[in-house]
């Protein structure tokens, strides 16, 4: 990995995808219009994919140069692109005076719960990180074998355990935030595992595999920096007294006493949002989306996105982003889509079942899969209560069990069915990769009318941006039911709720939506509880 003291940041390097890394080099001399000797190094800021036009795909390269003399250069340069390079480093914040008779707590180890953990133990506050499902090895073996056998366990699924939601998941570390902070959480997956290049790819992403190596070394580096790390250990309720946290309880019997108590539960915790609303924290209605997992052949999304260069070897697996406005006056598109990857069981709860989807760090499966989804809004749940989005989530997953076989086999449809309102009664040439098993029916009787026909008019509107969208024999898994969370719990400027101590954060408060921002609120999170009291021992 580079170093952090760059002067010069030269942009819009253009280089085609055929050319070695050497032609970097040729690049920066040319545009700089300096000799060999003038170079010092160079790095990677930012790697970008122009294509555009499929016959001539390149590389744009942004780059961190260092020379000789950088200043003098700076001052004499007079073309395009070229500036000095900005400090981008994390740093800590100052610190406030107020003391803390205990360690903060801090629920959930999703990458919000994590950073905010970790933030925490590296400013000497010593955190314990509570988490209600178990450790990633654990956790990992319940997971297989609800996949294989279609037993599902509670407290420790894909939605449930150290990681968070994605742990079992594609691992994209792409992000509409911007955020420095952004880099800090990239930093830290390097330096537990991920290949540097997530810092400057185009589409970073690092694949379950390392995921799962990854979040077990930044629990022990919390531990290792002071901290407490505690699985199966789900917060079942909080204790409040005159607006102000006082404690937690822990499985039912376990009191900890605290102040501060960081709340990234995710946007699965569906009994801690009850517990929540019974305490009195502020919830609100929110909008998500739903739909179904879609799948296609990966050379077909290939062929599409990168025509003659589908097969070249720089390019991996070609991924699409696509969305269309529908006549009903609703948006659908694709999500989370996964190059190479495959469709999983998703379900946390007992007679619901979710899909949703994850690749290996290699992309190297038959299938491309992606979310296809309808927006839906606060309108649509029929009730004012606070958690009535996440009722209205159970119904069709409810609905999405049943019609599976009640086994947690997922309903499938194929898209020519789909379009021709026939129930699918067999499987064409794309085999659906979900497990345990997959049920060839009618998916309209799971999912909204609404939903279903702007599915119908996406499907085809689609097919002309992504050729084979529609393609007859592509797999359609319902349900995908958990792409954002349906509730936000309310905070403030300094991002407390309306109780005193309690910092909401992440996905599961309505504030993220991905690894990378959740880790992000995750830290802010952590700055908010820093920038109040004193660290409880000095900085390690
Ligand atoms: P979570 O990750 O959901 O973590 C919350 C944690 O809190 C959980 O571990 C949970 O067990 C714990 N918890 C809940 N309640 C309690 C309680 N009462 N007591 C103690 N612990 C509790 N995003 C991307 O950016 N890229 C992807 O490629 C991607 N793929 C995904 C694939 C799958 C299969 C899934 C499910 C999600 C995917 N996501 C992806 C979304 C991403 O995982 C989430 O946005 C992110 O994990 C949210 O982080 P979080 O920390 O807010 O919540």
């Amino acid at each position: 990995m580079k170093g952090e003291k760059f002067m010069i940041r030269v942009a819009e390097i253009k280089v085609s995808i055929d050319a070695d890394e050497d032609k970097l080099k040729t690049e920066i001399l040319r545009k700089l219009k300096i000799k060999e000797e003038e170079l010092v190094n160079f790095w990677i800021y930012k790697k970008s994919l122009d294509a555009r036009k499929k016959d001539q795909i390149a590389f744009v390269y942004t780059l961190d140069v260092e020379l000789k003399k950088e200043k003098e250069f700076l001052k004499k340069y007079k073309g395009q692109h070229v500036s000095p390079t900005p400090d981008m480093e994390y740093r800590f914040v100052e610190v406030g005076k107020a003391s803390l008779a205990m360690p903060p707590v801090v629920v959930g180890t999703g990458p919000a719960g994590l950073f905010a953990g970790l933030i925490l133990a590296e400013m000497g506050y010593c955190p314990i990180v509570l988490e209600r499902g178990k450790d990633v090895d654990e956790r990992s073996k319940d997971v297989m074998e609800f996949w294989k056998e279609g037993k599902l366990k509670a407290e420790s699924n894909v939605q449930f355990g150290e990681g968070g939601a994605g742990t079992f998941s594609d691992g994209k570390l792409t992000t509409q935030i911007k955020d420095l902070r952004c880099r800090k959480v990239l930093k830290e997956f390097i330096s537990t595992g991920a290949p540097d290049e997530i810092l400057y790819h185009y589409k970073p992403h690092v694949g379950t595999d390392k995921l799962r190596k990854i979040v077990k070394k930044i629990r022990n580096k919390i531990i290792d920096l002071g901290g407490e790390v505690r699985f199966n250990s789900k917060v079942t309720d909080i204790i409040i007294n005159q607006g102000k946290v006082e404690g937690i309880y822990i499985n039912g019997s376990e009191k900890i006493d605290t102040e501060i108590v960081i709340l990234a539960i995710g946007h699965s915790a569906r009994d801690t949002f009850e517990m929540l609303y019974d305490r009195g924290i502020e919830l609100q209605q929110k909008p998500f989306s739903i739909g179904v997992r879609i799948e296609h052949p990966q050379q077909l999304v290939n062929n599409s996105q990168y025509g003659q260069y589908a097969t070249h070897p720089k390019l991996g697996a070609a991924d699409y982003k696509l969305s269309y406005h529908c006549s009903n006056g609703r948006s659908a598109y694709t999500f989370c889509m996964c190059p190479g990857g495959e469709v999983v069981a998703a379900a946390s709860e007992e007679g619901r079942l979710v899909t949703n989807g994850m690749s290996y760090h290699a992309r190297d499966k038959d299938n491309a899969n992606s979310a296809l989804l309808v927006g839906v809004a606060p309108e649509d749940y029929e009730s004012s209560h606070p958690l009535a989005g996440v009722y209205y989530q159970q119904r069709w997953e409810e609905r999405a069990f049943q019609l599976g076989g009640s086994n947690y086999h997922a309903p499938v449809q194929l898209v020519g069915d789909f379009l021709k309102d026939c129930p699918s009664k067999q499987l064409g040439n794309v085999k659906p990769s979900y497990t345990p098993g997959v049920t060839p029916t009618d998916l309209r009787e799971c999912l909204p009318q609404y939903v279903i026909s702007a599915m119908k008019e996406a499907i085809i509107g689609l097919d002309k941006k992504l050729k084979g969208f529609a393609l007859e024999d592509a797999v359609m898994t319902g349900v995908e039911t958990r792409s954002s969370s349906p509730v936000r719990i309310i905070r403030n400027e300094g991002l407390i709720s309306n109780i005193d101590g309690l910092y909401p954060a992440g996905e599961g408060a309505g504030y993220a939506g991905g690894i990378v921002s959740a880790a992000v609120d995750g830290i802010k999170a952590a700055e908010a509880v820093a920038k109040k009291y004193k660290p409880i021992k000095l900085r390690v």
